[in-house]
């Protein structure tokens, strides 16, 4: 892809927008682009610099974008909205064409980094009620402010921040760990910086070794809470608005990646800004469990499609038969009474024992989030909550006591030290 029309090759020091960034290191890459962690010589902050193909459809996407992110950002200046904000755009000219730039506020791992590094097993529920409240907050901002639908609403779309200024604050930022700390900046030249560097990967190195001697003593049984988060405010923001369309202005019919994605996409029965709410809820209970919540498949005489839709109803109890038949690709899947053609037998597993039997949650905790995830994926898309009064529900300001608090203090160093918030 390093080709005319393809990705722009960058070296460490490479300079941008005429000096103005200097790239740091890479941060991570997608279909469209790769984006580089830079310094900002003039706010003498870390920016996040997403270099875009440079073949003319990129080119399409990325003006797009840009247009979607510059309404998000002008339409909150205090960047409070748990929603990206783009800094500056421009247009750079290398070896393989012209590529659009975007500069945004730098931030750290995905959610879906948070989820695989606590090993696939759910995080503490107060942490999931926190994220669930910042990216709600980022949710009714775009719905009810701007009228833009995400349309791709995922774990790896979420990215958590931290609140520390890496370069206007060195002392805090020295004491704050290792990874959490953007890598190869210009802020740590002094060899003061690099003692207290080695200290914290010496105290990190320390912590690993105790965590795995005391998982060993516990029978392997790795522990079921997000240790690394304890004690952590946790921030996050909505990110990736390469498919976003204005509601009034959709462009595509078939949306959002297949895990997360609502019936009414499915069965091309339109769609409008609940399609981001049953994400939300996906997420949700992803955040919690560790499991996706549905992972259609496709089988013997059946789509992943028509999967898709008898693993929702084996959750969430028979589809309407009007919302059935009601779609585009409705004779696709379901007979005239409403029932799928080709999956005739399905076990009903209700989401509050699903979060029992499987999930082990006690009966209060499952009742609760089972109350409010449910709502969010009712089968008619203008029954769901919006994001505003989902706000609202009572799930999101309940504390579970924490009983992980046995398990001790050391493992916190080793989480944050390991991962980027
Ligand atoms: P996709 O194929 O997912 O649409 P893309 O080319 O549009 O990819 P992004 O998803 O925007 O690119 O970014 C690619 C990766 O770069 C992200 O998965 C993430 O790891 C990293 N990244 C993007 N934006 C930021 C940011 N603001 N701060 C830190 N890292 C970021
Ligand atoms: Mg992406
Ligand atoms: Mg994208």
């Amino acid at each position: 892809s390093y080709r005319k029309g393809g990705y722009h090759a960058v070296r460490i020091g490479d300079p941008f927008a005429g000096g103005r960034y200097i790239a740091q290191r890479k941060l991570g890459w997608g279909q469209f682009s790769t984006v580089w962690l830079a310094y900002d010589t003039q706010s003498s902050k870390y920016v996040a610099l997403k270099i875009q193909k440079s073949a003319q459809q990129f080119a399409q996407a990325a003006l797009h974008e840009i247009e979607v992110l510059l309404s998000i950002a002008n339409g909150d200046p205090s960047n409070s909205k748990c929603v990206v904000h783009l800094i500056d755009h421009f247009k750079h000219t290398g070896p393989n064409g012209q590529h659009l730039c975007m500069v945004l506020e730098f931030l750290g791992d995905s959610l879906l980094g948070l989820i695989r590094f606590n090993r696939y097993k759910g995080l503490e529920l107060n942490k999931v009620r926190e994220i669930c409240k910042c990216i709600l907050i980022g949710l009714h901002y775009l719905h009810g402010e701007l009228g833009i639908i995400h349309t791709d609403l995922k774990p790896e779309n979420i990215l958590l921040f931290s609140t520390i200024d890496h370069a206007k604050d060195p002392v805090r930022s020295a004491l704050t760990p290792i990874l959490e700390r953007p890598e190869g900046g210009t802020l740590n030249g002094g060899s003061t910086m690099n003692i207290i560097e080695k200290k914290l990967k010496r105290r990190a190195r320390r912590a690993v070794a105790n965590i795995s001697v005391r998982r060993a003593s516990m029978g392997g049984e790795a522990p079921k809470s997000a240790r690394c988060l304890d004690g952590i405010d946790v921030r996050c923001k909505v990110v990736d608005f390469g498919n976003a369309c204005w509601a009034d202005k959709q462009f595509a019919e078939e949306i959002q990646t297949r895990q997360y994605r609502a019936p009414e996409v499915i069965l091309r029965a339109g769609y409008s800004f609940s399609v981001d709410m049953w994400s939300f809820a996906c997420t949700a209970f992803e955040l919690a469990t560790g499991d996706m919540m549905f992972a259609p498949k496709s089988g013997q005489g059946f789509s992943d499609d028509e999967d898709h839709l008898a693993l929702m109803m084996e959750l969430l109890g028979k589809m309407p038969r009007k919302i059935a038949i009601g779609g585009a690709r409705s004779k696709d899947f379901f007979d005239r009474h409403g029932d799928l053609k080709r999956i005739r037998r399905l076990k009903f597993w209700p989401l509050d024992r699903l979060l029992v039997d499987k999930y082990k949650f006690s009966e209060s905790d499952a009742c609760e989030f089972a109350e409010f995830l449910c709502p969010l994926l009712d089968f008619s898309p203008e029954k769901r909550p919006t994001a505003e009064q989902c706000l609202q529900h009572p799930w999101l300001n309940l504390r579970s006591s924490d009983q992980n608090e046995m398990h001790g203090q050391s493992n916190v160093d080793v989480g944050m030290s390991n991962l980027q918030i």
